[in-house]
């Protein structure tokens, strides 16, 4: 079996990502040092404790995650929830790799990317800080409403998404961005959308929504971000030829 370098493999996700170009709340890279070789790697959404006693279980050397640890403003203590999960990865010398803005926006590998692929979505623009925005149209002429849209929503990401807006409001041009965007709304209405989907919703994206008459779709913010990291860890299997395992554990916000 093949095997990489600890630091070898944040350096080549650094520059595939183009980790340098984001300005994030989190650090993006090697969170958590472990062992310095990785043969096995575990993904996940979010390094929760669940997905890191499977990470345990299965014999991991590192993780690669979309939310990791280190928020800018959180408590900075290691104790309670911190203390158990750091406590994990360092008993079992795990190391955590977790890249957050980088993987929304990378144009291959990144969450965008995922959804629209899922979706059937063809982009042809990009809004917003750092492009993260995505803008394009649906490649289904079965889809005609709202309701259409959010139904096929449902059936491809196996989750009801939440409509606000008419439901009979004819598709048009489509903006996404998944996770929390829910405050790219008005970017989104600038740049001519007929409809936004991002993962979650705020009490205000409802009246931006209904005054706005542009259609808003909260499509989860797990939902539509478990496309990134199953992406990456793939990308890194097939060209360093480790072994790459990608775990879900379910989340329904
Ligand atoms: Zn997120």
């Amino acid at each position: 079996m093949k095997s990489v370098n600890r630091d070898e493999l944040g350096q080549f996700l650094a520059k595939e990502l183009q980790v340098s170009y984001f300005r994030d709340y989190c650090p993006n890279g090697l969170q958590v040092e472990g062992r310095d070789t990785i043969k096995h790697i575990v993904s996940g959404v979010t390094a929760n404790l669940a997905l890191l006693e499977k990470a345990v279980e299965l014999q991991a050397d590192a993780i690669l995650v979309h939310h990791g640890y280190f928020w800018r403003g959180e408590d900075m203590r290691v104790i309670g929830q911190k203390h158990r999960r750091l406590k994990l990865l360092l008993k079992h010398d795990i190391s955590l790799f977790a890249y957050h803005l980088p993987l929304d926006g990378h144009a291959e590998l990144g969450n965008n990317i995922g959804l629209a692929r899922c979706l059937g979505l063809l982009p042809d623009g990009r809004f917003g800080e750092n492009d993260l925005g995505w803008l394009g149209w649906a490649d289904n002429v079965q889809l005609n409403t709202m309701a259409d849209l959010a139904l096929h929503v449902e059936h491809k990401l196996g989750r009801k998404p939440l409509l606000i807006g008419d439901p009979a409001i004819p598709l048009g041009r489509i903006a996404w961005c998944t996770g929390a965007a829910q405050n790219m709304l008005d970017q989104a209405i600038a740049a001519g959308a007929s409809v936004y989907l991002s993962g979650e919703i705020s009490e205000p994206t409802v009246h931006l929504a209904r005054e706005s008459g542009v259609a808003y779709l909260a499509c989860g913010h797990h939902a539509t971000e478990r496309f990134g990291v199953q992406s990456l860890g793939n990308f890194i299997a097939a060209k360093l030829g480790i072994t790459h395992s990608f775990v879900d554990i379910d989340n329904p916000v």
